[in-house]
């Protein structure tokens, strides 16, 4: 076996998709499997399918044309916004985007024409987030003229919150979004298929019985793939969390004070460290650090091991209070949080090892 590596557990991977969709297709919400934590793994995203979703999102053409190579023959959405040197892509691998610009969406509708094809947009509102998204004064602008496009299908309306400024979804600003979604129709007699709320934060809206009737669809990844949802720093009831486990090795193991001999200046990343004072404590070192992956989001699977910091190559553990025996060459564990998942899952220094039974 090839150290580091992360294991990724298909399983419960399609136990938590099952769980989530069940809880949220009760209320009226579809689910997206959104797949950018992993890199657009098509094994996760076949795990997604069979665990309920309906179809797969992800932020990256290059993981959306991954799942479509793997043989996936459902739609496929594409999270961020289109640039425009992936424009004539986008029609070729995704079915529908998220949209805020006029300029994009005339520009994908010219090149679906050409391709004889309709491309899907779901137009992004702003609802206090300041990430993507137009302001709500300029919808009916936005909409009269994305009806007049002849490539283009205007499957709905949706919001992001809970990533860039933190902004939480609550019934009102859910309730905001489903009350344009009615005037829309009104105004340009129209029926609106999706409204698309949000993502894993808006799961909580759904178990406290407060998301307004209306919304009906979410676009999940992070309560999926690691049964979690940051912007309330809280685990998602129901699902697993150790679906993804980072495997290393220790390639030291000894006792040695807890604070260093000499004089001070910065370690390798500039940063001055502290240290406290616990007197002799056994210290392992494995081989994974910095360069490998992002070290904040790692929790030791054996209780009572502290992470004391790492270089690019090393990582050092206080394991004087582990509650396992400890030797040298043995493997330790770690659950993840989202973005160290990330990071894990573009280091090609990381094996990937797929569990499934
Ligand atoms: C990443 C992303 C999601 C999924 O977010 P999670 O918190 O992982 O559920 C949904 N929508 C958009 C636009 C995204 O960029």
């Amino acid at each position: 076996m090839k150290y580091p590596y992360l294991t990724v557990d298909l399983n419960k991977i399609e136990k938590n998709a099952r769980y989530i969709t069940d809880l949220c297709n009760k209320k009226g919400v579809e689910i997206v499997g959104v797949t950018k934590g992993c890199c657009g793994i098509p094994e996760v995203a076949n795990a997604m399918l069979k665990g309920g979703v309906r179809y797969i999102a992800d932020s990256r053409l290059n993981n959306l044309k991954k799942i479509r190579m793997s043989g996936y023959d459902k739609e496929l959405m594409l999270l961020r916004m289109p640039m425009k040197s992936e424009f004539e892509e986008v029609v070729d691998i995704a079915d529908m985007s998220l949209n805020s610009e006029l300029d994009t969406i005339k520009e994908l509708s010219d090149i679906a024409k050409y391709r004889n094809k309709l491309h899907k947009i779901i137009l992004m509102i702003d609802l206090g987030e300041l990430r993507e998204g137009i302001l709500i004064k300029d919808l009916k602008d936005y909409v009269k003229q994305i009806l007049e496009l002849d490539g283009i299908e205007f499957l709905g309306i949706g919001t992001n919150l809970a990533c860039f400024s933190g902004v939480l979804p609550t019934y009102k600003n859910m309730k905001e979004l489903v009350d344009l979604k009615y005037e829309l129709e009104d105004f340009f007699n129209i029926k609106i298929p999706i409204v698309s709320g949000g993502n894993t934060s808006t799961l909580k809206l759904i178990e406290d019985n407060e998301l307004p009737a209306g919304i009906n669809q979410f676009r999940v990844g992070e309560a999926i793939l690691i049964g979690r949802d940051v912007s309330r720093n809280r685990i998602v009831p129901g699902t697993y969390q150790d679906t993804f486990i980072l495997v290393a090795q220790i390639i030291e193991l000894k006792e040695k004070p807890s604070i260093p001999r000499g004089k001070l200046g910065r370690d390798a990343f500039g940063n001055i460290p502290k240290f406290v004072n616990k007197g002799i404590i056994k210290r392992a070192i494995l081989a994974l650090g910095k360069q490998d992956v992002n070290i904040k989001g790692l929790t030791p699977l054996i209780s009572g091991i502290e992470i004391i910091g790492a270089s690019s190559d090393h990582l050092v553990l206080d394991i004087t209070r582990s509650t396992q025996e400890i030797r040298l060459n043995q493997e330790i564990k770690f659950k993840l949080n989202y973005s160290t998942l990330l990071s894990a899952s573009t280091s090609p220094y990381i094996t990937k090892i797929f569990i499934a039974n």
